[in-house]
Formats: C-alpha cells, sequence, structure tokens
C-alpha cells in the first residue's frame, strides 16, 4: 500500500466511512443528484472502500460535493461526508494538481490567492463611513471577510455585500464597542481550504494573525459564518497556541441585546430565513437568527418548507462547480421562499445572498424569481431604535 492509499485510509477512518451501510439515504437527500447530476455520495462512500482502483469516478465526484451537510443530518452511520470531501479535496490538490472546475475562470481564488504576498499593499477600508467610530489597534476586531472586493466583482448583478459590513460597525458602536479595522487584513481562506488549496490557506492564516497581533486584538467579531468557521476552528489547527477568542456578531447581539434596554421600530413585513450551511448545519446556529428576527414588531416570519437541519443549500460553495444543476438547486430554493409569500428573503450569509441574487436577476426567469433579499444584520440595524445611543 502506498502513502496515498495509506492517506485515504486515514481520511475513510477519521469520517467513520467503514460504518457506511449504502442505505443510500445520503443520495436521496443530496440536492446535487436531485437536481440532475450524476453523482452519488453512497456510491462515493462505495468506491472510497471498495473500488478505489477507479480513480476516473472518485476524482470527479470528490469536486462534485457542495459540502452543505445536508446528508450527514439524515445518515444513521454518523459519516461526515462534507469534511471528508474536504480531506479528499487537498489530497487530490497536492498529490495530483487537481482543482476542481472553478466558477469565474477561478477569477476569485486568484485573488484570494494574491492575498498571500506578505508586501501585498490594499486600499480595503474606502468603504468606512466617517460617521462610525473604528480604531487601529484595540482588543476587539471586526473582520470584514471578502465584501469590498465582492461589490466590485459583482457590480454586474448589484449585491450590496458591503452595506452588511457597514451595518455591523454601526451595530458595534451601538454596543459601545469601536472596533479595531484592519488595512492589511487578508481573506480568511474559506475557499482555498475548502477547494484543497492547504498550503495557500495557511499562508493567509498566518498573515492574518501576523495583523491580529500587531493591532493588540484579542478579540475578533465575525458577520460571515464561513469567516466564522474557518477563524474559529480551522486557524487554529495552523497557528499553535491560537489564542484569540473568535465571535459571531449576531450571537454577540443576542447576548447584549438579552440584557434589556433595547427596542426595535416595527418592520410590517412577511419574512423568510434562508439558513447558510456553515451557520446552520456546520456551526448549529438555528435559533438566534428567529429570535432576534422575532424581537422586530410586526415582522412576521414564514418558514420555508426545507429549513433548519433540512434547509437547503444556496446552490454553490467556494466558487467551484456553477453549473445547471446549481442553477436548479437556486431555483428551487427561491420558489419555496416565494411559496411562503414572503416579500423579503433574509439570510444572514454574504454569498447566500450572491448565488441567489444571481440566479433572481437571469433573465430567462423573466422577473419570476425576484425578492427582496436583506442580510440579517441590515435589517437589524435599520430597525433598532438608536435613540439614547
Ligand atoms: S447515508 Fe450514511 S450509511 Fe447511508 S449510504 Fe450514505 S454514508 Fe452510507
Ligand atoms: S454535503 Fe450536500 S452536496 Fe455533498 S453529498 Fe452531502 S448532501 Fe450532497
Ligand atoms: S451562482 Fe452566480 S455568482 Fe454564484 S458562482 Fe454561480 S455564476 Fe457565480
Amino acid at each position: 500500500m502506498d502513502d496515498f492509499d495509506k492517506r485515504i485510509d486515514e481520511i475513510i477512518r477519521k469520517h467513520s466511512l467503514h460504518q457506511c451501510l449504502e442505505c443510500g439515504k445520503c443520495s436521496a437527500s443530496c440536492p446535487r443528484l436531485i437536481a440532475g447530476k450524476e453523482y452519488s455520495p453512497r456510491l462515493l462512500a462505495h468506491k472510497l472502500i471498495a473500488e478505489r482502483e477507479d480513480e476516473t469516478f472518485i476524482e470527479s465526484s470528490v469536486w462534485e460535493c457542495l459540502t452543505c451537510g445536508l446528508c450527514e443530518e439524515r445518515c444513521p452511520s454518523g459519516v461526515d461526508i462534507s469534511h471528508l470531501i474536504l480531506e479528499m479535496r487537498t489530497l487530490l490538490a497536492k498529490s495530483k494538481g487537481l482543482r476542481g472546475y472553478r466558477a469565474h475562470d477561478g477569477a476569485l481564488h486568484s485573488w484570494m490567492r494574491m492575498m498571500t504576498s506578505p508586501e501585498l499593499q490594499q486600499e480595503r477600508l474606502g468603504w468606512v463611513d466617517p460617521r462610525v467610530k473604528t480604531a487601529t489597534h484595540g482588543p476587539i476586531a471586526f473582520f470584514t471577510g471578502c465584501a469590498p472586493y465582492f461589490d466590485v466583482f459583482f457590480s454586474g448583478i448589484e449585491v450590496d455585500t458591503l452595506s452588511i459590513i457597514r451595518d455591523s460597525v454601526r451595530l458595534l458602536n451601538f454596543l459601545s464597542i469601536e472596533p479595531v479595522l484592519l488595512a492589511n487584513e487578508r481573506c480568511c481562506g474559506h475557499d482555498l481550504l475548502w477547494t484543497g488549496d492547504q498550503e495557500n490557506f495557511e499562508t493567509l492564516c498566518r498573515l492574518n494573525y501576523e495583523e491580529f497581533k500587531a493591532a493588540g486584538v484579542e478579540e475578533v467579531v465575525v458577520t460571515c459564518p464561513e469567516c466564522y468557521h474557518t477563524l474559529g476552528t480551522y486557524m487554529p489547527k495552523v497557528i499553535s497556541g491560537f489564542d484569540i477568542k473568535v465571535t459571531l456578531l449576531i450571537h454577540l447581539l443576542e447576548r447584549e441585546i438579552k440584557k434589556g434596554g433595547v427596542a426595535f421600530k416595527p418592520f410590517k413585513r412577511k419574512l423568510t430565513f434562508q439558513d447558510p450551511c456553515r451557520l446552520g448545519r456546520i456551526s448549529g446556529c438555528y435559533d438566534t437568527p428567529r429570535t432576534l428576527l422575532s424581537l422586530i414588531p410586526q415582522a412576521r416570519l414564514r418558514e420555508m418548507e426545507n429549513s433548519k437541519h433540512s434547509a437547503l443549500c444556496c446552490g454553490n460553495n467556494a466558487f467551484i462547480n456553477c453549473d445547471a444543476y446549481s442553477k436548479r438547486v437556486q431555483v428551487q430554493r427561491l420558489k419555496e421562499a416565494k411559496s411562503t409569500g414572503a416579500e423579503t428573503l433574509i439570510t444572514a450569509c454574504p454569498k447566500c445572498m450572491i448565488h441567489l441574487t444571481c440566479t433572481m436577476r437571469d433573465p430567462y426567469s423573466r422577473g419570476s424569481l425576484k425578492l427582496e433579499i436583506r442580510d440579517l444584520v441590515s435589517v437589524l440595524a435599520d430597525h433598532i431604535e438608536w435613540s439614547g445611543k
């Protein structure tokens, strides 16, 4: 047995793949397969264990998965498909140079890799409103993620992910926090990590950690659930002695609002909520968004047919494999949202906003999928009573 095989054995042991019963529940719930793609997590499990010589099948299947984690909810044997896929991608990228099919010709992955240059000079704080209070040094930082780049890159579909981070800083000021904004922050590395580029991911971790330490940061507040999962779970695996607390802004808001004294203006609107995969199934956060929305008078939340643990993904992850099957998943999700009668689709991840907006604006749908889409943080910032602050 060579090193490559030994590594696969380690991966399948770590993620309990030997416990697979071949029941097929994963395939029966997989949005990619249901959308018609020739892809089966059950068959991939079988091939990895019993027919590893079918390299063509394994090497293509590993890149098909959305890593949405829906199958893990159904699997009776506790097989952790999405993290198994992550490690298989890392192995295949390193040993065979495989990368999967990258959306937008890999432009997003290129800018993420460009950020690994230690000499990089960025102008990433031009969005900061002079009315908000921020700092260059201090114990609490706000991590902006890739929003400053997304708005430029996706200007054609008019996404406004910058408003999410502007509203996040306003809310931190409301809580009397003047967060550090790092002029040379890098991407958290989520997409490089989940497409197998471990080396560049680790470089981003080290550069971000150096920035945190140079600014005296002890706690990083994030809005994006991908940044939250990456900084909180994967960065500590790279940085030994990692000593930065990673906090999700909506958790902080929930904790502070529960202390009392915060009121909200009415929002007379029917809402539905898209559970982002990295927030819900991967971080286990389902209640906080719903609790926060319930505090806004007259806002009525209507759940989609598939919500919380069963929520359907926004159709893409880490900007790979955007194809007709991803579009089908997105169209189904938007139809589910519309069938609730909601006027506004609330999400809590800039990438859900990007991918779902992209599909809403498809000219071939003739506007039939259009729905107002807002981030949870922006809705909270718009409806919080600012008086007295
Ligand atoms: S649901 Fe779990 S046990 Fe069933 S085939 Fe899939 S991985 Fe195997
Ligand atoms: S993680 Fe999602 S896309 Fe991947 S096999 Fe499971 S259900 Fe399918
Ligand atoms: S859904 Fe649109 S924005 Fe998202 S990867 Fe595909 S083409 Fe790009």
